[in-house]
């Protein structure tokens, strides 16, 4: 099947309420603008680079993501080109978005990545010490925080990806229950294209695909 109709599907099958982040690392403007054609309203996107190259021709016809790691030298232009960060792990990284952030007039949609398998090589903040980070966000005014993504190991069979979308869901409502100003629990961002099934079972509202809709990557 083409993009098109594997985008199709895909939204299709989604529950009303979830939203479908194309993961485009590595794809094409041509392969992004099929998805954006079907339907999809969201793309990913890994790297600055990769961004910049199809954004001339995709613009504003869909909505952007950063999903990667985001190096501090890269803010500058991730402010400008992304409607949101899913991966806010720090609060230096925090300061520096609110800095650019106020040069431009425009707070910044941003999510927390939790290492929610306890990870060494992997980005996020540790499960407890999430709601420090947020708290400490909070206070940034060019800053809108909007809630939580975890990618949690890789496994082969999804079903082992359920404890730690368990647990980022956990954090998720404990937050939303502190109820602490200027943050807005609104969105859960987890599940890939191996474990996206699993992911809406445990609450995610935001999912990351890229397979599914692209194809196998080389
Ligand atoms: C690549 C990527 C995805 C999507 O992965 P697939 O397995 O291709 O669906 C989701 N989230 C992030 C952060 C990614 O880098």
């Amino acid at each position: 099947m083409g993009i098109r109709e594997n985008s199709q599907k895909l939204l299709k099958e989604l529950p009303a309420g979830v939203e479908l982040v194309a993961a485009a690392k590595t794809r094409t403007a041509e392969e992004v603008m099929a998805a954006v054609e079907a339907g999809i309203k969201i793309i990913g996107e890994n790297y600055i680079q990769e961004a910049e190259a199809i954004y001339p021709a995709v613009g504003n016809k869909a909505r952007w993501h950063f999903i990667g790691h985001l190096q501090k030298n890269k803010v500058k232009k991730a402010v400008k080109l992304f409607d949101m960060i899913e991966t806010v792990d720090s609060v230096e990284l925090a300061q520096e978005i609110d800095r650019r952030c106020a040069q431009t007039g425009k707070a910044m949609p941003v999510l927390v990545e939790i290492n929610s398998g306890r990870e060494k090589q992997k980005a996020g903040v540790l499960p407890e010490k999430a709601e420090e980070l947020i708290k400490a966000i909070s206070v940034l005014p060019n800053i809108k925080l909007m809630g939580l993504m975890t990618m949690g190991p890789r496994f082969g069979n999804p079903e082992d990806s359920r404890p730690y979308f368990v647990t980022t869901k956990k954090i998720f409502e404990r937050i939303k229950a502190l109820a602490i100003a200027n943050v807005e629990m609104k969105y859960l961002s987890m599940g890939m294209t191996n474990s996206y099934r699993v992911a809406l079972e445990e609450g995610a509202n935001l999912v990351r695909i890229g397979t599914l809709i692209f194809g196998e990557r080389d």
